[in-house]
C-alpha cells in the first residue's frame, strides 16, 4: 500500500524540523575532508511545488516553511537551511525541496548519496532530479532493506535518514529493525529517525511513536539526541513531531536549542514547546 504522497505535506512544521536538522548534520560532517555517504531510506520526490493541487489541499506549509521564510532575523542555525530554500526558489518561487535535495546541496564532490523510494511516480521524479549528479544513486526498492546491502559504507562515515510514512502500525517495528541492522554493520554512523506525535483521540497509532522512542532509548548504547517540536498540543491528529538522532554531531544540540526556541516563539500559539534531551553513551538502562 503506497497511498502516502509527501506532496500533500511538503514544507510543514515536521519538514522544517527534519530538514533543518539534516542540513546541520551534513554541514558538521562536511567539516572534515574525508568523504561520507548519505543514505535516505524513504526519499520522496526530492522537490515539491507549494502551488500544486496536492500542497494546496491543506496548505500545511503555512505553519511550517512559510512562517520561517517570513522572518527577517533568524538565529544563525537557520541560515544555511534558509539559504538553500532561496536557492531552490531561484528556479521556482514556490518550490520546497525534499530531504535528498537538501543533502545533495551540502555534500561535496567526493561524497555520495544512496536514495530509496518505492512509489513509481516519486521515484521517477527523484531520478530525473538527480540524473546529472554522478554522486547520486537512486533505488526503486524497499528502504527498510537498504542498509543490509550497503553498510558499512567504504568511507566509514555517514548519515542515514529514516523517514517513513508510518501508514501501517508495523512500520514502527520496521524502523527499529532497520536501525538495528544499521548499527550492527556501522555503529559509528549518524542515524536520524523522524516520527509523528499524534493525539490520543486520533488513532490507534497515537502512542506508537512514544513506544518506539522508548525502545530506541533502552536498546541502543550510542549517544542519542532526542528532539520533539510540539506545535499545537490541542491539534487533532498530528500535533508535532520528533527526531531520534543516534551519534549526533558535536554542537548540534546547542544549534537545535537556539532554533527551536525561535520556532516556538513564532508559531503564534502560546502553547507551542519543544523538548531536547541528550542521552550519553551507555546511559541506556540495559547497557
Ligand atoms: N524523506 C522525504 C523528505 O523529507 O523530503 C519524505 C519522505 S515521505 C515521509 C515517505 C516516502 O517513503 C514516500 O515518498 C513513500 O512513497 C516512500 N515509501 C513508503 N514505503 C517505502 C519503503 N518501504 N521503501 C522506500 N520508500 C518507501
Amino acid at each position: 500500500m503506497l497511498s502516502y504522497r509527501h506532496a500533500f505535506h511538503a514544507g510543514n512544521h515536521a519538514d522544517v524540523l527534519k530538514h533543518l536538522s539534516l542540513v546541520l548534520c551534513c554541514l558538521h560532517l562536511s567539516k572534515k575532508d574525508k568523504p561520507f555517504c548519505y543514505l535516505d531510506t524513504h526519499a520522496g520526490a526530492g522537490m515539491y511545488n507549494l502551488n500544486s493541487e496536492a500542497a494546496q489541499k491543506n496548505q500545511e506549509y503555512l505553519t511550517g516553511v512559510d512562517k520561517l521564510m517570513q522572518s527577517n532575523s533568524v538565529p544563525e542555525a537557520f541560515k544555511p537551511y534558509q539559504a538553500l530554500i532561496r536557492q531552490a526558489r531561484d528556479l521556482n518561487p514556490r518550490a520546497y525541496p525534499g530531504s535528498p535535495w537538501f543533502a545533495a546541496q551540502t555534500l561535496r564532490a567526493h561524497d555520495s548519496l544512496q536514495l530509496f523510494e518505492l512509489h513509481p511516480n516519486d521515484f521517477q521524479q527523484l531520478t530525473r532530479l538527480f540524473s546529472r549528479d554522478k554522486r547520486v544513486k537512486t533505488h526503486n526498492s524497499d528502504g527498510y532493506q537498504s542498509l543490509k546491502s550497503l553498510f558499512p559504507p567504504p568511507s566509514r562515515r555517514g548519515i542515514t535518514l529514516i523517514d517513513p510514512p508510518y501508514e501501517q502500525e508495523q512500520e514502527y517495528q520496521a524502523v527499529l529493525a532497520t536501525l538495528r541492522e544499521g548499527i550492527k554493520r556501522f555503529n559509528t554512523g549518524a542515524y536520524i529517525v523522524w516520527y509523528p506525535l499524534i493525539n490520543r483521540q486520533a488513532s490507534a497509532k497515537s502512542s506508537a511513536s512514544e513506544k518506539m522512542v522508548k525502545q530506541i532509548h533502552t536498546e541502543f548504547s550510542q549517544e542519542q539526541l532526542h528532539v520533539q517540536y510540539i506545535v499545537d498540543p490541542a491539534a487533532k491528529g498530528m500535533y508535532g513531531s520528533g527526531l531520534a538522532i543516534l551519534n549526533p554531531p558535536w554542537g548540534l544540540q546547542e544549534q537545535l536549542q537556539e532554533a527551536l526556541s525561535f520556532l516556538c516563539r513564532n508559531t503564534g500559539n502560546p502553547n507551542s514547546r519543544f523538548n531536547l534531551t541528550m542521552q550519553a553513551v551507555n546511559q541506556n538502562p540495559r547497557a
